[in-house]
């Protein structure tokens, strides 16, 4: 699962005082959910962030890279397929991305009109639920692996769309004290991007409970491209923490945890780490069991024991340290 502009600071399942997350928490609370805390996107740039995710390009490179996962992933034998609500051309990012994915055997892009100034753009990611529970149905003699790009709470999450589809209300007591003084311009904001981060909430519970239909051992990523400063809309210098603190959660089924208990092991024990998404594609493989022909090209795997991470962080391509160079929060 790819999200879109999620900053963990606005999540309750990373602390956040109101009640965003109620999907994930529960899934929290039982003790099926691996919670990574310290993950610090490179830059906020949506197709230079998913590049960095789904391939193995270089840090201070993120357009060159060898190898996309669905191609590897394809060539291990393992079907790879793709349900994307962000439509094709939107923001002319998503061209860019969809040749990320060219090695999956299924393509389902969103034909939505994002509208003008992008009013419609959030609130879709629930119309690509039925696409996947119908390839989770289909026969699959090996593993399979199904990509998903959200719109999650990319601006503007005042979506005249997402008014429509979801509501969710909030007491102003639930803020911290820094939020409840914004001006009312700015609380109007952050309340309509906490609604998105609860319709994402909502979206990633009915997965888990489409993948927990399926009897087969299973697992779900999801980690945001990037983060958001909600409060100032899509700010456009991102020079605030929060535009690269992002949320990165791993969901394994009962089965999958039978399968593979030294993974679910190896999952918790990095899960404080920092860690960028340019050092998580080793990681990918390791999940899926894929190991490239010469073992001297496989990349590093953040669960590694011996993985340290970068720090501080670099972000922006090693223009700004993190921490340090910016404030968490931009007022
Ligand atoms: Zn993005």
């Amino acid at each position: 699962m790819i999200g879109e502009s999620a900053t963990w600071r606005n999540w309750h399942l990373y602390g956040y005082g109101r009640d965003t997350t109620p999907e994930m928490d529960k899934l929290a609370a039982n003790g099926e959910l691996v919670v990574f805390r310290d993950v610090v996107s490179v830059g906020c740039l949506t197709s230079a962030e998913v590049r960095r995710l789904v391939t193995d390009c270089p840090f201070e490179r993120e357009w060159q890279s060898r190898y996309s996962l669905a191609h590897i992933l394809a060539k291990a034998g393992i079907d790879c397929s793709i349900a994307s609500a962000q439509p094709v051309g939107a923001w002319s990012k998503t061209d860019v991305l969809y040749a990320l994915f060219n090695g999956c055997s299924k393509r389902e892009y969103s034909k939505i009109d994002i509208g003008v100034g992008a009013a419609n753009f959030c609130g879709h990611d629930h119309k690509m639920l039925p696409v996947l529970e119908e390839w989770l149905s289909g026969k699959a003699s090996g593993g399979r692996v199904f990509f998903v790009h959200l719109c999650g709470s990319h601006f503007p999450c005042e979506s005249e769309y997402l008014n429509t589809i979801h509501s969710a209300e909030w007491d102003e007591d639930t803020v911290d004290d820094a939020t409840r003084n914004l001006s009312e311009k700015a609380r109007r904001l952050v309340n309509r991007y906490d609604r998105a981060i609860h319709y994402e909430d909502m979206v990633l519970g009915r997965i888990v409970e489409l993948l927990k239909q399926n009897s087969r051992p299973s697992l779900m990523l999801y980690i945001s491209d990037h983060g958001e400063s909600p409060q100032r809309g899509h700010w456009r210098d991102y020079s605030a923490a929060e535009c690269y603190e992002v949320p990165f959660i791993c969901w394994l089924s009962e089965a999958f945890r039978e399968l593979r208990p030294e993974l679910a092991e190896r999952l918790e024990a990095a899960k404080d780490k920092p860690i960028q998404p340019d050092e998580m594609f080793g990681g990918f493989l390791e999940i899926l069991d894929v190991h490239l022909a010469d073992p001297a090209k496989q990349p590093p795997s953040f669960l590694d024991p011996t993985f340290k991470g970068r720090f501080p962080r670099l972000i922006r391509n090693g223009a700004v340290q993190y921490p340090g160079d910016i404030p968490a929060k931009r007022q």
